[in-house]
């Protein structure tokens, strides 16, 4: 059963306890987790029918909060000066001790971190203490939700609560800048216009594209796609003992290195350790890496969709 609750201090405190709550932006609403509990987050990813996993934005009360798992530049200073708390996301480097689940970045070593401006998420956010992470509050491929009774037809049954805001003011989403490298680069537009942050910045460029035969921000990797360096082989039945391994469930004998994606084959805490493991055995310094079947259901697309991605071949 989802409540709709009108107390934020009884929403922050489900937000610790790793619940999934939804919540007003001045966007939209979002599905808001525990970014430093990858179960929780992977619990966003389940209740969306989430195919795939995209990094997720980092919610904040304020910008010193946001400054405690990113590093920011003088850009990122004179941005969150200007448009903070409002509908703007930067994505900066996060900090090695940054304390967000590897699966709330998607594996990636950046982060999206915004500080909203509804008083109902400020107010939640404070509350709770923790960094929030929170894509929009519907299913997969459906429209964002923009009072709390879209989130109640879209997720009602699958997450633990909705805090009542009141309807959404701006309605679409926050712009995403990414600063992570020398240009700063609009992933998309949203509710701070492009000429806005020029003002601020000076010039913004648009994201390179591979077919334009513009150069990629890491070579060999998409902007938002993390892959290990080592060959992934898929759907093994043998390990070799020069290869590693990701288990799911008794893992298979002779591997040089295993990592355990669930024992217990839980799709649930395989998706809050797949970053994890892949960062692990990519650093075994073995020949590839072998990964068991990892069966269709609930969250097994979504981490079948990453484990392809990961075995296709690259390019560059
Ligand atoms: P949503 O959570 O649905 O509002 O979408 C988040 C947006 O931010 C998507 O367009 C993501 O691709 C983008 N995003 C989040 N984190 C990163 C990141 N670390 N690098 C690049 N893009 C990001
Ligand atoms: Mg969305």
């Amino acid at each position: 059963m989802t409540r709709l609750i009108e107390d934020a201090a009884e929403a922050a405190a489900l937000l610790r306890a790793g619940e999934l709550v939804a919540f007003a932006t001045e966007t939209v609403y979002g599905l808001g987790a525990d970014a430093r509990n990858g179960k929780a987050v992977a619990g966003i990813f389940e209740a969306k029918g989430r195919p795939h996993f995209n990094p997720l934005i980092c919610h904040f009360p304020d910008a010193e909060s946001a400054w405690a798992e990113v590093h920011p530049d003088e850009r990122a200073r004179a941005l969150a000066s200007a448009f903070w708390p409002g509908p703007l996301t930067l994505v900066l480097p996060r900090r090695a001790d940054s304390r967000v689940d590897l699966l709330t970045g998607a594996g990636l070593d950046t982060l999206a971190v915004r500080v909203p401006s509804h008083p109902a998420a400020r107010e939640l956010l404070r509350l709770a203490g923790i960094p929030v992470a929170a894509p929009s509050a519907n299913q997969s491929g459906r429209v964002s939700p923009t009072t709390s009774a879209h989130v109640m037809e879209e997720l009602s049954g699958r997450i633990a609560a909705v805090l009542e805001g009141g309807d959404c003011e701006v309605g679409v989403e926050s712009t995403v800048l990414d600063l992570s490298g020398t240009e700063a680069v609009l992933l998309r537009p949203g509710g701070v216009p492009q000429e806005a942050i020029e003002a601020v910045i000076g010039p913004v460029g648009r994201p390179a594209s591979p077919e334009a035969g513009g150069a990629l921000r890491s070579p060999g990797m998409m902007l938002s796609h993390y892959a290990p360096a080592l060959p992934v082989r898929l759907e093994a039945t043998v390990v070799a003992p020069d290869e590693a391994l990701l288990a799911f469930g008794a893992p298979l004998e002779g591997a040089g290195a295993v990592f355990q994606l669930s024992a217990a084959q839980d799709l649930r805490e395989a998706a809050a350790r797949l970053f994890q493991g892949l960062r692990a055995l990519d650093g075994s310094g073995l020949r590839g890496i072998a990964v068991m079947p990892v069966p269709g259901g609930g969250l097994g697309p979504a981490i079948r969709d990453r484990l392809d991605r990961a075995a296709a071949p690259r390019d560059a």
